[in-house]
C-alpha cells in the first residue's frame, strides 16, 4: 500500500488549475460577496465589479452575509464594517472561527483608528476608507486575489515538498540496502533503517561515529579505500564486497556467522559547488551497502559442492588437480620432489556386494576419515570416485618420507572397521609417483602412480611400490589379458587342474581341488588370481563356470575309469555363479548326464558368499546337500563374517587358509589360530583340510592335532588332467581303492 496516498491533498481545480489572473473567459471565476447595508452602494459596487471574471454574491444584513458565508465558498469579501444587525468585526470573528478560508477587504466610512485596527487585527487584507475610487477599489481586489493565488500556490508547494520527503525517506528506510552519507572525516551524517535492522544498529549509535566501527578488522583496508571514495565519475568505487560487523548485542542470539555481513558497497563522493573558488569541495561520501551474505554463503556452498566429495567431504578430483598443479609450479621453483599417491581398496567391491552400498559407503567415509589422520599439514587427499583415493605430498624430503606416508596408510587401515557390528577388514593398494623423475605433468604423475597401483593388486595387494617404466608393458599386458580373456573360452585356451588331498595318516589320494588355468597363446599358463577377478568385473564369470561345470563332469568321467571313484572332487564356485537362480539346475543337469554321483562333489565356498543373499544361499546349499553334495568353507578364518553361518548353512568341511598354515614352523610350537579352527570343526562335527602344506613341520603339526587332510605343494602342484590320472593310476596300483576322508 502506498503510505502517502492520505496525505496527498486532494486535487482539487483550485489548487491545481488556478489561474493566474481572474480576467474574463479563464475557468475558474473568484467568487466574490459584497456586504453593505446601503442599497445604492452595494449595487455601484455590484456594477463596478461584474463582467470582470468574478461570481458575485451581495449581503445586505450581517445575517444574510453570514448565511452565504456559511453555504459558499468565497475567495474575498468586500465588507461593510457598519451593519444593522451584526458587525463587520463580528462576521471577520465568524470567518476567523470557522476558518472560511475567505480574504476580506474592509470598506467603512468609519474614520476612527479602532475601526481600522479591528478589522486589521482580525485578519483584513485591506482596509478601505469611503468613499474610495474605482481604481483604488479595484486595484486592492486584484491585489487580494493575487497575493491569495500565491499563498495557495506556496501552500501547495510546500505540501508537495513535504510529500516528496517524506517519499524519499520512505524510499530510503526501507530499500533493501543501507544507504549512508560519511562527512569529511569519515563519520556518518546519515543512515538508513535498514542499518538498524540488518546489523542492529540504531540510527543514533551510529551518527557521529567513524565508519570503521562497523567493518570487520580484516576488511579495513579495502574499506579505507571505498569509504574514502571522493571520485563522482566512473571511477567511484563499485561493488566492493565487505564484512560488517553486527551489534553485539543484538549478535547474542544469532550464529557467529550472522555477526558478519558481507555486503556490497557503492560509493560516491559528494562536492558541493564552491562559486567563489570555482571548483567543487569535497564534503563526504555517499554510498550504498548490500547486503549479499545469503548470496555468499550459497556461493559458498556450491563452489565447496563443486570441490568436494559429499561423501567423504574430501577434496574431489577437480580440486586435487588443482591443488596438484599447484604443488607441481611449487616444486618446479624450488627444485625439490613431491609425491603423488593413487589408493585403491583392496576387496572392496565384495563389501560393497556383500553388506549393500550403504555399508559400503560407511566403509569409505571411515576409510577417508583414517587416511586423513595420517596426512600433515600442506597435504592433499582426494577421493577419485569409487574406492580410490589420491594424495599429493608437496615438498618431499626424499623417497622415504613418501614410503613413510605409504606405511602409514598401510598400517591405519589394517585394524578391523566396524560397520553397526560387522567387523571388516580391508587393505589397500598405494602406487606413488614422484615428480619430476615419474613424470612432470599432473596427468603423467596420477596415470604412473595409477599403473604402480595396479602393479601392487597384480601382486597380491595390500602393499605399495613406485612406479617404474618397466610397468607400462604389465599395464599394457592387463588391457591386452582383459580382451583376449573373452576369446579364451570360444578357443579353448581354459583348462582345469587338479590338486590333490592327501590322507596323512594313509598317505593316499582322498580327493582333489579343481584349478583353473588359462593356457595363453603368448603368455603361457596364467593362474586364476590373474584372470578371474576380470572374469568378476566383466561379467564372464557365468559362462567361464558353465564351461567348467562341463570340463569338470568330462574329467572326472577319466578317472572313474581307472578306478578313481573315489576320490572326491572339489570345486571353486563364485560368488556370482552361487548367486544365479539356474545354478542349482545347471549343476544337477550336468551331474546327471554324465552320470557322476553327486556324494563325489564338494563345491567350496569362501566365507563372504554367505552374507551377500543368505537366504538365496541357504536355498541353494540345502537343495546342493539334499542332491549329495557336499559344501566346503574355503579360506576358513580370513573372511570377515561371523561364524554363525556354520550352523545356519550346510556345511560340511573346514578349509583352513594357507596364510594360517604358513606360520608354522616349528611342529612343537603353538598356533593358536589354527588349533581354535581345528576344535571349531570338531565341536560341529565338520571335516577338515588343511591347504598350502608345505613342509614337513606343516604336516606334522597339523596331524598331531587332529586335521588328517592335506592339500599342498608338500604333495602335489596342482596338475593337468592327465598328470593327475597317472598319479591315480600309480596310487591305485600300490594300494588299491582310496577311503573318503571324512569320518
Ligand atoms: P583357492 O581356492 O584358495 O585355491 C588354492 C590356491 O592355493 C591355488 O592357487 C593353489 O594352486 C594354491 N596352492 C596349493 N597348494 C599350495 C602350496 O602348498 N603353497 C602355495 N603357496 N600355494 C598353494 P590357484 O590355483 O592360483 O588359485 C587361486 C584361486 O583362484 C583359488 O584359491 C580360487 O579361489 C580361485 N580359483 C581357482 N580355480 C578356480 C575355479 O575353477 N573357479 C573359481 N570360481 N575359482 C577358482
Ligand atoms: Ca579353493
Ligand atoms: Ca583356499
Amino acid at each position: 500500500m502506498n503510505p502517502f496516498s492520505a496525505s496527498v491533498p486532494p486535487n482539487s481545480p483550485r489548487d491545481a488549475n488556478a489561474p493566474a489572473l481572474a480576467t474574463a473567459g479563464t475557468e475558474y471565476q473568484p467568487r466574490l460577496l459584497l456586504v453593505d447595508d446601503e442599497p445604492r452602494l452595494l449595487s455601484s459596487l455590484y456594477e463596478l465589479l461584474q463582467g470582470r471574471g468574478f461570481q458575485l454574491t451581495t449581503a445586505s444584513t450581517g445575517n444574510e452575509a453570514i448565511a452565504h458565508l456559511s453555504r459558499l465558498q468565497f475567495d474575498l469579501v468586500l465588507l461593510d464594517l457598519r451593519l444593522p444587525d451584526i458587525g463587520g468585526h463580528e462576521i471577520m470573528d465568524f470567518i476567523n472561527e470557522r476558518g472560511v478560508g475567505a480574504d476580506v477587504i474592509v470598506m467603512s466610512g468609519e474614520v476612527g483608528i479602532d475601526a481600522a485596527i479591528g478589522a486589521l487585527k482580525r485578519g483584513a487584507y485591506d482596509y478601505l476608507r469611503k468613499p474610495y475610487s474605482r481604481e483604488e477599489l479595484l486595484k486592492t481586489v486584484a491585489n487580494a486575489l493575487k497575493q491569495r493565488r500565491l499563498q495557495e500556490a506556496n501552500t501547495r508547494i510546500a505540501n508537495q515538498l513535504e510529500n516528496s520527503e517524506k517519499m524519499y525517506r520512505y524510499l530510503v528506510d526501507s530499500s533493501p540496502d543501507i544507504i549512508y552519507t560519511l562527512n569529511h572525516e569519515g563519520k556518518f551524517t546519515f543512515i538508513n533503517d535498514r542499518a538498524y535492522q540488518l546489523l542492529g544498529y540504531k540510527r543514533d549509535e551510529l551518527i557521529g561515529q567513524h565508519y570503521s566501527i562497523l567493518v570487520h578488522d580484516e576488511d579495513l583496508e579495502r574499506a579505507r579505500y571505498v569509504f574514502n571514495e571522493r571520485r563522482v565519475d566512473e571511477r567511484a568505487s563499485r561493488n566492493v564486497e565487505l564484512r560488517l560487523k553486527c551489534h553485539a548485542g543484538s549478535s547474542q542470539e544469532r550464529t557467529f556467522n550472522n555477526t558478519l555481513m558481507t555486503i556490497s558497497l557503492n560509493a560516491i563522493g559528494m562536492h558541493v559547488p564552491d562559486h567563489e573558488v570555482k571548483k567543487l569541495e569535497f564534503f563526504g561520501t555517499y554510498g550504498v551497502a548490500r547486503d549479499i551474505t545469503d548470496r555468499k554463503r550459497a556461493e559458498e556452498v556450491i563452489s565447496y559442492q563443486a570441490y568436494h566429495d559429499i561423501l567423504t567431504d574430501l577434496p574431489n578430483r577437480i580440486l586435487f588437480k588443482d591443488r596438484l598443479g599447484l604443488a607441481v609450479i611449487q616444486a618446479k621453483r624450488k627444485q625439490t620432489e613431491l609425491a603423488v599417491m593413487f589408493i585403491d581398496l583392496d576387496r572392496f567391491k565384495l563389501v560393497n556386494d556383500t553388506l549393500g552400498h550403504v555399508k559400503g559407503d560407511e566403509l569409505l567415509q571411515q576409510v577417508a576419515a583414517r587416511l586423513k589422520e595420517c596426512l600433515r599439514k600442506g597435504d592433499t587427499l582426494a577421493r577419485q570416485g569409487g574406492d580410490e583415493f589420491t594424495i599429493v605430498l608437496p615438498e618431499l624430503r626424499d623417497r622415504d618420507d613418501a614410503r613413510a606416508v605409504a606405511d602409514k596408510f598401510l598400517e591405519c587401515l589394517h585394524l578391523p572397521f566396524d560397520l553397526d557390528g560387522h567387523e571388516v577388514h580391508i587393505s589397500a593398494s598405494i602406487g606413488i609417483a614422484i615428480y619430476p623423475s615419474h613424470g612432470e605433468s599432473i596427468d603423467e604423475l596420477l596415470r604412473h602412480a595409477d599403473i604402480a597401483m595396479y602393479q601392487v593388486k597384480g601382486q597380491g595387494k595390500n602393499g605399495h611400490a613406485f612406479y617404474d617404466p618397466s610397468m607400462q608393458e604389465v599395464s599394457h599386458q592387463k588391457i591386452a589379458l582383459e580382451q583376449s580373456l573373452r576369446r579364451a573360452l570360444e578357443n579353448g585356451e581354459l583348462e582345469m587342474y587338479y590338486q590333490p588331498q592327501i590322507d596323512a595318516i594313509g598317505g593316499r589320494i582322498v580327493g582333489a581341488e579343481a584349478l583353473m588355468r588359462w593356457n595363453h597363446p603368448t603368455r603361457g599358463v596364467v593362474s586364476p588370481g590373474e584372470f578371474l577377478p576380470f572374469a568378476e568385473e566383466n561379467g564372464l564369470m557365468i559362462p567361464i563356470s558353465d564351461w567348467m561345470i562341463g570340463a569338470l563332469c568330462r574329467d572326472m568321467l577319466q578317472w572313474q575309469g581307472i578306478g578313481g571313484g573315489g576320490v572326491r572332487l572339489s570345486l571353486n564356485l563364485s560368488p556370482q555363479y552361487l548367486d544365479r537362480g539356474d545354478f542349482f539346475e545347471k549343476m544337477r543337469g550336468a551331474l546327471v548326464r554324465h552320470g557322476i554321483a553327486p556324494s563325489q562333489i564338494e563345491v567350496e565356498i569362501t566365507e563372504n558368499i554367505c552374507i551377500r543373499n543368505p537366504q538365496h544361499a541357504i536355498e541353494q546349499l540345502n537343495k546342493l546337500g539334499q542332491l549329495g553334495v557336499s559344501v566346503a568353507i574355503d579360506d576358513f578364518g580370513t573372511g570377515y563374517s561371523s561364524l554363525a553361518y556354520l550352523h545356519r548353512f550346510p556345511v560340511h568341511t573346514v578349509k583352513i587358509d594357507q596364510s594360517f598354515v604358513k606360520e608354522i614352523h616349528d611342529e612343537h610350537g603353538h598356533y593358536p589360530v589354527i588349533l581354535a579352527i581345528i576344535s571349531i570343526a570338531r565341536g560341529l562335527g565338520l571335516g577338515l583340510i588343511a591347504e598350502g602344506v608345505e613342509t614337513e613341520a606343516q604336516a606334522r603339526y597339523l596331524r598331531a592335532n587332529g586335521c588328517l587332510t592335506m592339500q599342498g605343494y608338500l604333495y602335489h602342484r596342482p596338475m593337468p588332467l592327465g598328470r593327475f590320472v597317472d598319479v591315480l593310476r600309480e596310487q591305485g596300483a600300490k594300494t588299491g581303492a582310496a577311503l573318503a576322508y571324512h569320518a
